[in-house]
């Protein structure tokens, strides 16, 4: 099984989890750049912080034989914060570096008119630099955020293919899936979306326009849920090639609109698995 794990936050996560991503057979992702818990001041940290996403991140990755992508933008919260506004100047320079492979993750976390206004200019950036979009929809009152990040993106004139819709889930699908855009789903290990509740809205929609992740962010979080997810796949009569369209195929179809993916040397179907990987019998996230 390869993977393409399309958003997770490596800068939260310990060089073991790059160890054991690599062995569950992750060999490539995109990390989109987040909050970073303690609310940063000035400009300055978040410049520091997007010069890791595309320097010293890869290298890190790479020492696990994992290729590593990021998006760019201003994220939701911060969104709020008028000391970080100064960061929508300095998106342009990084927007034309080769890692950067989306804008994102930018879209509403509590809904406020300076969401409002930071979402509609970073879709502006996202159509001006020919780039795709990652939105991050709110944890809370999430069918309304839904709704209104799907107006936003209509009015915005991106082309809805070009754009993933994350955090989705069962209340959230049908709406994402009639508008054209990508759905994207992140897996938890108690929380929110599990792997069998993936599974049943795999069986329901298809496996069209979806994108799955482990986001593994500052909260309880687990980078193998994607494998856990291609295992529960399977174990519901879903094909290996299904399992490579969703976690392999779909995320290279998607960011490959950047045309700054470069994954042709990884695109070998059916690698062995590392003997290494013992997770095959953990298939986490019960009900
Ligand atoms: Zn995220």
């Amino acid at each position: 099984m390869r993977i393409f794990d399309p958003h997770i936050h490596m800068t939260s996560r310990t060089t073991d989890d790059y160890e054991r991503m690599a062995a569950a057979g992750v060999r490539a992702l995109v990390e989109p750049a987040f909050w970073l818990g303690q609310p940063r001041t000035s400009v300055g940290s978040f410049t520091d912080y997007f010069d890791s996403l595309v320097g010293w991140e890869p290298f890190r990755a790479s020492q696990f034989g994992i290729r590593h992508h990021c998006t760019i933008a201003l994220n939701p919260k911060e969104a709020n914060d008028a000391r970080c506004r100064e960061v929508l100047q300095v998106l342009p320079r990084y927007l034309e570096k080769d890692g950067v492979v989306a804008v994102g993750e930018i879209g509403y976390d509590s809904m406020t008119p300076e969401e409002d206004e930071v979402f509609a200019a970073q879709l502006a950036l996202a159509v001006e630099h020919e780039l795709p979009a990652m939105v991050h929809t709110p944890h809370r009152d999430k069918a309304r955020g839904t709704d209104r990040t799907l107006a936003v993106v209509r009015e915005s004139g991106i082309d809805p293919g070009r754009v993933v819709v994350d955090h989705l889930n069962e209340v959230t699908v049908a709406r994402v899936a009639e508008s054209g855009c990508w759905m994207g789903f992140s897996i938890y290990p108690d929380t929110k979306m599990t792997p069998q509740r993936m599974v049943a809205i795999l069986q329901e929609h298809g496996l069209d326009r979806v994108l799955v992740n482990s986001a593994a962010d500052w909260g309880r979080s687990d980078p193998l849920l994607t494998r856990y997810t291609g295992e529960a796949m399977l174990a519901a009569g879903f094909s290996d090639d299904d399992v490579d369209r969703v976690l392999w195929r779909n995320p290279v179809e998607f960011y490959g609109q950047s045309k700054r993916l470069d994954v042709s040397d990884l695109d070998t179907i059916g690698a062995p698995l590392p003997a290494t990987f013992e997770g095959n019998s953990i298939l986490r996230g019960g009900s």
